[in-house]
């Protein structure tokens, strides 16, 4: 591991993908859904599902289902059972997932840390990881730095960054290091959202990221651009939390020597007075829904009218949507759900 990272060489600009509306260069179209099998899905899941789902489908496109088990100590099998169940229930299909298989999987990133440390060794081998000693308390006491990201915490100041190979050595007798991704030096990003719209993002914006965790485990930002890469995804279509995360993953395709997917990122649905859905609210869970006798084409012809698909929201199936999504009908903030379906949603339970 090179100690004291620098890429003068690499002052290019990150390659912006294509504008939503642009083909694909004749690659068929392929999205995904990749939920965590963390908890039961919920309402803000549902609508980000039927929008990528459709976004696919629409034009013909093949549809991966991919479970984001990369956190194994919070995933449960059991969630994946449910997962399946519910997107099911809602009336979406997939081409290739973790319980029909297919030519890209497997379909569960824990099954795929081998990709992942290969990655990790070619990042590491190109002089783009260093290793970084600090302690919890140290990284909270970044926490006033400028430019850091809403969604990813602080921006880490590069303490390790330049650490001489003596003094690896030494605080490598005390603690186990994780590994950072060296931000290039001195350019930003800009890539065209197919919804959020064009987004630029400051040299350095949120500071050199972890790609493998002090305990080994592999962070999210690695692992899901080497499986939407593997996995030929050419449209990420995805919760508006991950808008921020995207710069980071443009500068991993790029240093991996990737093509960058297409990204548009779905607004998060809200409580009808603005605030946050609670996901440990079940009566906004899929699995709530279907205990309660709310018919998935009710829900549907809302979600499908909330994206814009609809001028009215009347019971639809997926099916039927065809050709209706358009991105630019979808709006750029926050979705506050009707009071008619949060009481749809709340009567019954
Ligand atoms: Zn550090």
């Amino acid at each position: 591991m090179s100690a004291g990272v620098d890429h003068p060489e690499r002052e290019r600009c990150v390659p912006t993908p294509a504008a939503p509306s642009t083909p694909t260069d004749g690659r068929r179209v392929r999205g995904r859904f990749a939920p965590s099998p963390t908890g039961l899905l919920h309402l803000g899941n549902a609508f980000t599902a039927l929008v990528a789902w459709l976004q696919a489908r629409q034009v013909g496109g093949d549809f991966v289902l991919r479970m984001e088990d990369v956190d194994r100590a919070r995933s449960k099998p059991e969630y994946e059972a449910r997962i399946l169940e519910d997107l099911r229930w809602l009336g979406l299909d997939w081409d290739e997932g973790p319980d029909v298989g297919g030519p890209r999987g497997p379909y569960r990133q824990s099954e795929r840390y081998p990709r992942y440390e290969a990655a990790l060794a070619r990042l590491a081998a190109d002089g783009w990881l260093y290793p970084c000693y600090c302690s919890r308390a140290d990284l909270a006491s970044a926490a006033s730095a400028p430019h850091g990201l809403a969604s990813e915490g602080p921006a880490y100041p590069g303490w390790c960054r330049h650490l001489t190979p003596e003094e690896q050595r030494m605080r490598a007798r005390r603690k186990t290091p994780a590994l950072r991704f060296a931000l290039p030096e001195g350019r930003g990003v800009a890539f065209a959202d197919g919804i959020a719209g064009m987004r630029t993002f400051p040299p350095g914006a949120g500071g050199d990221f972890v790609v493998k965790r002090a305990d080994g485990m592999v962070a999210y930002q690695l692992a899901v651009v080497v499986d939407d890469a593997q996995m030929g995804v050419t449209d990420v279509v995805r919760g508006w939390d991950l808008l921020d995360s995207t710069p980071r993953q443009l500068y991993l395709y790029e240093a991996l020597g990737l093509r960058p997917p297409r990204f548009a990122h779905v607004p998060l649905l809200a409580a009808p007075d603005g605030s946050r859905l609670a996901k440990r609210d079940h009566a906004i869970t899929l699995a709530g829904m279907r205990e309660r006798g709310i018919r998935p084409e009710t829900l549907v012809g809302w979600l499908a009218h909330l994206a814009g698909c609809t001028d009215r929201p009347e019971p639809v199936q997926p099916n039927d949507l065809m050709g209706r999504l358009d991105f630019t009908r979808i709006p750029r903030e926050r979705i506050s759900v009707p009071q008619r379906l949060w009481r749809l949603l709340l009567e019954r339970a």
